[in-house]
């Protein structure tokens, strides 16, 4: 029987995939899912952007479809979360450094930004406290649909911790893993060659640099993005590490003072989300088809993004 240290544990999941015997499983909550959708609950199912690559034969339209099939009223992705997540982190970080705090942490992994908070306490305060995309779309939908339950698809297993915090309300209902999606794909007979692909009903709400979240350095790379269209004079450096045992290094190093005036991107996985404990996919293959994908939005920055109004009414 594996026994976890919840003092230490930050919920990466990573545990779950390398076991060799299978021994550690996280808990599931299909089945509240699926009583939900019985019920006749409004359930919206937002799509994290490591989605990519994941399904055999999926599409973008295709997904949307297979989802209305599984009983979702609707399906949004959470690269609009991202995007306004970016806007976020991009003018705390103007503000605050180097005036208040010496560096900023990305705030988007919780399990980087958990491990970061427990293991350096004196510089909790520089992990930045910016609302995940995750939590930023889950609202945006409840404002725009204020009955609608709210079910997030990703490649993560701390998410399911994050969503059942109590500091901040994150208005998801339940967390499902792409493997676990593929699950219910499977019970449903849902086969993505018999669907169709409507070019009309693919994402277009977030920008390139939005659906690069999924990926080791992404988050990083969007900030300094966004920050060059609101300040083109401000020079960022930035730092990223990828798998916990690299994020505490980076975070040694920041400490002793080796990053002040630097943005660190911290993801636990290594490779980012697209190699999270509940993908499916090979990581490589999957970076591949996020570049591809990346490059085929129409939109290129988060301040692109046509939600930044929105973005006000969010912070509660
Ligand atoms: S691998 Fe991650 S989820 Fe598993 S016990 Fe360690 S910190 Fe917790
Ligand atoms: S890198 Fe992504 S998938 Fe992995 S723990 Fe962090 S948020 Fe979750």
């Amino acid at each position: 029987r594996a026994e976890i240290d919840y003092d230490k544990c930050v919920s990466c999941g990573m545990c779950l995939v390398n076991c060799p015997f299978g021994a550690i499983v996280d808990k599931g909550q299909i089945f509240q899912l699926i009583q939900s959708i019985k019920r006749g609950d409004e359930v919206v199912a937002i799509v994290a952007p490591a989605f990519i690559n994941q399904f055999p034969g999926m599409t973008p339209s295709k997904l949307k479809e297979a989802m209305r099939l599984l009983g979702f009223a609707d399906v949004a992705e959470v690269a609009i979360g991202a995007d306004l997540c970016t806007i976020d982190e991009a003018k705390d970080f103007m503000e605050e450094v180097p005036a208040k705090i010496p560096f900023m942490g990305t705030s988007c992994c919780p399990a980087w930004s958990v491990m970061a908070k427990k293991l350096f306490p004196q510089q909790a305060e520089c992990i930045s406290m910016a609302m995940t995309p995750m939590v930023l779309t889950a609202r945006l939908i409840k404002k725009e649909k204020p009955n609608a339950r709210i079910c997030f698809i990703g490649p993560c297993a701390a998410k399911k911790l994050e969503a059942s915090r109590r500091s901040v309300r994150s208005e998801v209902d339940f967390v499902l893993t792409f493997e676990e999606l593929m699950g219910l794909f499977e019970a449903k007979a849902v086969n993505f060659a018999d669907l169709p692909d409507n070019p009309e009903d693919a994402f277009n709400s977030a920008s390139a640099d939005a659906r690069g979240f999924a990926a080791s350095g992404g988050v990083a790379q969007a900030v300094v993005n966004a920050i060059k269209k609101m300040d083109p004079d401000r020079e960022v450096k930035v730092m990223s590490a990828q798998g916990l045992a690299d994020c505490k290094k980076m975070m040694m190093m920041a400490k002793a003072g080796k990053y002040n005036g630097y943005l660190l991107e911290g993801m636990a996985c290594p490779g980012g989300c697209i190699a999270g404990a509940g993908t499916l996919a090979d990581p490589a293959k999957s970076v591949a088809m996020l570049n591809k994908y990346k490059n085929e939005a129409t939109m290129k920055v988060a301040t692109e993004t046509p939600y930044q109004d929105s973005l006000d009414l969010l912070h509660y």
